[in-house]
């Protein structure tokens, strides 16, 4: 017995531990009753390392998040250091610096150590591509039930105020705002989409928007800031603005299990200035804000939103289900 379970046991180590030793740990999962500080230490980092690589909102980890690590990696013949880089969400540069390396000269079998890049963020705010975003957003597990899409433009700031750099003094000016001259807690908005396609996220999912439209729509809803003035006569949407807010729109509706519909993806034009409740097209134009825009894709009326806005979304989302199964991250339709 003894020498059988000797026998077994060494054929199982020999082949799990070599194994186990390289092997990309990236993305971990987050198992119930795991702290930040234990996954820091278990891969030889900081707690502070991981929010910065993942864009975490808070510290408290909820069961089946995904987290990327720093890892190690066994280099295969042919593979390169951008190879390598991209596949685990690093640099050429950090990868070089890291193992003391003085080319890019690389061999099989070589063991490299990887720290994956940190996200681009200045206090609570995280800046995104479309890609990091829809990664983000995929990694995360969020407690609050989301089941509402409000759609906003800031109308002021506006176009003239975007100068292709300034992303986080605009983010900074209406935190600011909605804070001291507005009251309240934090920015009201989860997400803001630039004219140049950035996505922002600044307010934690798990946390209700607040402004405006008022809490009956806020309660469940996440609320996306589209910074422009898309009012008839005003700005003129950008091509790469258009793209994200309909790509962002369809993740969420995956991630969060929404069919797009009046009831899942909502205009603040919709909402009663006064009474805060849902009134679709049926009210004065006085008694209801124009937002996001009389010519937000094409209109601000639930017809607009039916012919013109929907079926982007709905087409977007087919065809991200078609290369989820290619990500290195969960698919949500497995969930
Ligand atoms: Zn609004």
């Amino acid at each position: 017995m003894k020498l059988l379970s000797f026998i077994v046991c060494s054929l199982t180590c020999l082949l799990v531990v070599p194994i186990l030793s390289v092997a990309a740990s990236n993305p971990y999962e987050v198992k119930q009753g795991d702290t930040l500080p234990d996954i820091a230490i278990k891969y030889s980092t900081s707690a502070e390392n991981l929010i910065q690589i993942n864009g975490l909102q808070t510290s408290n980890l909820l069961e089946g998040q995904l987290l990327i690590v720093p890892t190690k990696h066994e280099v295969m013949p042919g593979e390169s250091i951008q190879d390598i880089a991209t596949e685990h969400r690093s640099t050429v540069e950090s990868i070089k610096k890291d193992n003391h390396l003085t080319s890019n000269y690389l061999y099989p079998g070589q063991i490299l150590d990887i720290n994956p890049r940190k996200l681009n963020r200045k206090g609570n705010h995280i800046l995104m591509t479309l890609d990091e975003f829809k990664e983000w957003l995929f990694n995360h597990q969020f407690s609050r039930e989301i089941r509402l899409i409000q759609q906003h433009h800031t109308w002021q700031p506006s176009y003239k105020h975007f100068h292709g750099n300034n992303h986080f003094q605009l983010l900074d000016s209406m935190r600011t705002h909605h804070m001291k001259t507005m009251g309240w807690s934090d920015i009201a908005q989860n997400i803001t989409i630039f004219p140049d396609g950035k996505i922002a996220v600044s307010r934690p999912f798990d946390v209700a928007p607040e402004g405006t439209i008022g809490p009956t729509a806020n309660k469940h809803g996440i609320a996306i800031e589209n910074i422009g003035n898309f009012d008839k006569g005003h700005d003129v949407m950008t091509k790469e603005q258009k793209d994200a807010i309909v790509a962002v729109t369809a993740l969420l509706s995956l991630k969060f299990d929404l069919t797009p519909s009046i009831d899942t993806i909502t205009y603040h034009h919709w909402w009663h200035y006064k009474t805060k409740e849902r009134v679709l097209d049926d009210a004065k134009d006085y008694e209801v804000k124009s937002c996001p825009g009389t010519a937000f894709f094409g209109g601000n009326s639930t017809a607009n939103a039916q012919t013109y806005f929907y079926p982007l979304v709905q087409e977007k989302m087919e065809e991200f289900k078609r290369t989820f199964s290619k990500q290195e991250y969960k698919d949500p339709l497995a969930q």
